[in-house]
């Protein structure tokens, strides 16, 4: 016996990421380092004196306000989840639901729409002119029609790597008649931030997560900055003491490794130029990036084959080829230089280059 589920997700699908058991797994664009070894000895030292019997601090305070610190807002203008995605989500519970919609420009990062639909939120999905910038004038065609109570911008965009410009960010903040949500899982990589334009008097959200950067993909940690009174809001839905003890050591600790943490990122962005300049000398069409992945597309063979022949070389990359709007294309995550060089080698071969 089965209980029928709700009738708008009977037809969902689950978000799927692949795991391959390989050599070079370069396929979802965590860090390629570990944390410093300073940062595990400080959080096993504190984890050691939890009282494990008591909840944690619901409100997390001293998170946040490290957060705000690293920020220069206010400890009332983060909000800290379970990874960005709950940060998303729970932007989606409390704006989103019954009647409301949200705005998508695709291709970009699928778990928008998938997050906005579990919460039975309508999407709204725009397209990303040909070469996948955002396109204005689809921005003001979409949102003027459908009036999203959320528009979501990705910048660097997963799965294409590109930036919105300030200017972008500042026309769809004029166009939107609701929030604005710029994902920024991966903003450190990028020239610069829509962090800086966030304010209580302006209705837009930055997300960002520590599972890239911070090389703490394991410990599910992400955060919003966005006006005090979303804050408010989000703290009613989200559910009591959902950070626990070990995850809010864990990222506080970490911001106590800032320097180390850029050389990191500074590394990746070399890492990811090197990559992109061998790239562009192959017969590859290649989107350029701002984060810690490239979006490619092989010129003369399927995407399914060169995928396929990476792997059978010990190097698994992320397979968009069947993807709506991103036939043929592969994404690769800067790892470390070794990585990096056994992905070109291997790319080479199968290429025939
Ligand atoms: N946003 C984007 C654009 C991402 O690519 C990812 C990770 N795949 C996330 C959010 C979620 O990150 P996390 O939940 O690990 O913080």
């Amino acid at each position: 016996m089965t209980v029928p589920v709700r009738a708008d997700l009977r037809a969902m699908e689950g978000y799927h990421s692949p795991q391959v058991d390989v050599a070079v797994r370069l396929n979802t664009n965590e860090s390629p380092e570990p944390p410093p070894a300073a940062w595990r000895d400080a959080f096993a030292a504190e984890v050691s004196r939890l009282d494990w019997h008591r909840y944690p601090d619901r409100s997390a305070a001293e998170l946040r306000a490290a957060i705000a610190a690293l920020h220069g807002v206010e400890p009332g203008q983060v909000f800290a989840a379970n990874g960005s995605n709950e940060v998303l989500q729970t932007v989606l519970l409390a704006y989103g639901g019954a009647s409301r919609c949200v705005a998508t420009f695709e291709p970009t990062y699928q778990l928008h729409s998938h997050i906005a639909r579990v919460t039975g939120t309508e999407v709204v999905e725009g397209e990303r002119a040909v070469d996948f910038s955002l396109d204005l004038d689809e921005v003001r065609r979409v949102v003027g029609a459908a009036q999203p109570v959320v528009t979501f911008l990705c910048s660097p965009n997963n799965p294409t790597g590109m930036v919105d410009s300030e200017d972008v960010v500042r026309e769809v903040l004029d166009l939107a008649p609701g929030l604005v949500v710029v994902d920024e899982a991966y903003g450190q990589f990028a020239p610069w931030s829509a962090l800086a334009l966030v304010d209580d008097d302006r209705p837009l959200v930055v997300t960002r997560t520590f599972s890239k950067t911070w090389s703490m993909a394991a410990a599910r940690l992400g955060y919003l900055v966005g006006p005090s009174w979303l804050v408010t809001e989000l703290d009613k839905v989200a559910l009591p003491y959902h950070l626990d003890a070990a995850k809010q050591i864990a990222g506080r600790l970490a911001l106590r490794f800032v320097d180390d943490m850029e050389v990191r990122v500074k590394t990746v962005v070399g890492e990811r130029e090197r990559i992109a300049a061998t790239l562009r000398r192959l017969p590859v069409r290649v989107w350029p990036s701002g984060a810690n992945f490239i979006l490619f597309r092989p010129e003369e063979r399927s995407g399914q084959d060169v995928w396929d022949g990476l792997l059978a070389r010990d190097v698994l990359v992320r397979n968009c080829s069947s993807w709506p709007r991103l036939q043929d294309c592969l994404r690769v995550t800067v790892g470390t230089p070794a990585e990096d060089d056994a992905f070109l080698d291997a790319l080479r071969e199968v290429l025939g280059a």
